[in-house]
């Protein structure tokens, strides 16, 4: 059954190359998870699709005229209005063919077009400088410097978890840094990010440059990785795919955003209203599908307690239902097979003597938020990503012994630290092995221009606009060895 088909869909919904809309014979039909009604359908592409998109992509870049910076600037900025005014469209599809209620889906738009307007304003990045050829005498009688060039062609494989803002933190650098992208969207919301690439195309940048075929990870992605003529791999997603994809693409440039287990450290001298808050905030957005989720709380046993029974409350008093209702916090997962998952895994803590203090409870693809304690040391619920609204507080007596074991897992990418004495908390933050600590946060903040990423299984380099226009381009050296000088 076709629900409210979603006004301004796609030009074609189908998949976009070589210039035009294609509609591939087999579709994806893309379902809201909350009901399993279908919102639109997007292409199945092909392996042999991908081939025709990427030489398609890669001979306009290559050999076509390069596209002067100013009108890249202009077309980014024109597309960040346009988005602006297409705005409640957006967020209403957004909502509907993935898992955020309808405040959030509105927030993330506000990000896309922050995203977007922070890549127009890159152009001053793409620059050089002169090189000390006569530093040395065999560099005497040389003048060089360097330009900021493109990388070629990006391939840019995104998750469904925020299906707007991650396309344009790949898509808006890429064609910033001068690249063209063929970009391969989640299979579950591939709508949102179509209706993207297509505001772009109005906002006027050249058709040539720009793909976006929706398909399968086995088929699209693996055939994007291995061909020959992608230049840089720019993959978000879980660490299993970021691994097959370090397999095939071998010694192509690749960047990787992968998963967290998202840490956070609460001090005795903590305000712990203020991190009970946080915590809930931080554990449950998006239904806990956020990269940057809070998983794990250590909190000092002197304020245990009263953490505890306000994290209990709070998490009581969050709205779960419908996304369509304002009133929403929390929406399903993306589908059932993932809220089994994360029921199996709390299952497993609880066999293994955790308590549940709030939650605990599966309805179809809702996974009510779940707030755990006395979680046995190798449950999954703490040594992997629970990607799910599961959160698991313990107190600590030793904030040395708490570090190490932050620091001995697996996944390094964002924590926080709550505590009024700046100098304590400053002192655990320089300690903690993650790309970004939040002081009086939790790790679920970032801002899309800081450098965002994390080591370990969280991945490889770092995202953020103006470090994304940084990777996606490369210096090259022109050097002039003068006439005049022996050879
Ligand atoms: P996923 O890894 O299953 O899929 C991500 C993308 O990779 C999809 O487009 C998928 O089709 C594609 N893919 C799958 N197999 C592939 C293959 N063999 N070759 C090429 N592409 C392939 O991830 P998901 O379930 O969509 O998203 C959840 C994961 O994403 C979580 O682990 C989450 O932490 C991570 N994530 C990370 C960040 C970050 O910035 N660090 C942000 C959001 C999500």
């Amino acid at each position: 059954m076709t629900d409210r088909l979603f006004p301004p869909l796609p030009a074609a919904c189908g998949a976009f190359w070589a210039g035009r809309w294609h509609q591939p014979d087999a579709v994806l039909e893309v379902t809201d998870p909350e009901n399993g009604r279908v919102v639109g359908r997007a292409g199945d592409c092909t392996a042999a699709d991908v081939d025709e998109a990427v030489r398609a992509v890669a001979d306009a870049v290559l050999a076509g005229p390069p596209w002067p910076t100013w009108q890249r600037r202009e077309a980014l900025h024109r597309a960040a209005a346009m988005l602006g005014e297409r705005a409640p469209a957006f967020a209403d599809l957004l909502s509907r063919e993935g898992c955020k209620p309808i405040r959030d889906a509105r927030r993330e738009v506000q990000r896309a077009i922050e995203t977007v307007r922070l890549s127009a304003e890159q152009a001053d990045r793409l620059e050089g400088r002169t090189l000390p050829f006569g530093d040395t005498p065999r560099g005497e009688g040389r003048l060089g410097w360097y330009t900021r060039e493109p990388v070629g062609v990006v391939a840019a494989i995104t998750p469904f978890n925020d299906p707007l803002n991650l396309v344009a933190h790949k898509v808006a650098p890429a064609l910033m840094g001068g690249n063209g992208v063929v970009l391969k969207p989640a299979e579950q919301t591939p709508l949102v990010a179509l209706a993207l690439i297509e505001l772009l195309l109005d906002a006027g940048v050249p058709a040539d440059r720009v793909a976006v075929l929706p398909g399968r990870g086995a088929t699209v992605g693996a055939a994007l990785v291995a061909h020959p003529r992608v230049d840089l791999v720019s993959f978000t997603g879980g660490y299993a795919t970021g691994n097959a994809i370090a397999a095939t693409a071998g010694a192509k440039k690749t960047m990787m955003e992968l998963g967290g287990n998202g840490t956070v450290v609460v001090l005795p001298d903590a305000d712990v209203r203020r991190a009970a808050r946080a915590v809930v905030d931080g554990a449950f957005g998006n239904a806990g599908q956020n990269c940057l989720s809070v998983q794990r709380v250590f909190v000092a046993r002197e304020v245990a307690d009263e953490l505890v029974e306000l994290v209990v409350q709070h998490t009581t008093e969050v709205v779960v239902g419908s996304k369509a209702d304002e009133r929403t916090d929390v929406g399903p997962l993306i589908d059932e097979v993932s809220a089994e998952r994360v029921a199996s895994w709390v299952d497993e803590a609880v066999e293994g003597g955790a308590a549940v203090l709030a939650g605990g409870k599966r309805d179809g693809t809702y996974y009510w938020p779940t707030v755990l304690t006395s979680v046995p040391a190798d449950a999954r619920v703490l040594t992997d990503e629970v990607f799910g609204p599961v959160v698991s507080v313990e107190p600590f007596d030793s904030v040395d012994a708490v570090v190490t074991e932050i620091n001995s897992l697996e996944y390094g990418l964002q924590a926080g630290v709550f505590g009024r004495d700046l100098d304590a908390a400053l002192g655990v933050a320089q300690r903690l092995r993650v790309g970004a600590v939040m002081i009086n946060d939790t790790g679920d903040f970032r801002i899309d221009a800081m450098p965002f990423g994390g080591g370990k299984r969280s991945g490889v380099g770092r995202e953020g606009v103006p470090f994304a226009v940084e990777a996606m381009t490369e210096p090259k050296i022109i050097a002039i060895h003068r006439a005049s000088q022996p050879v």
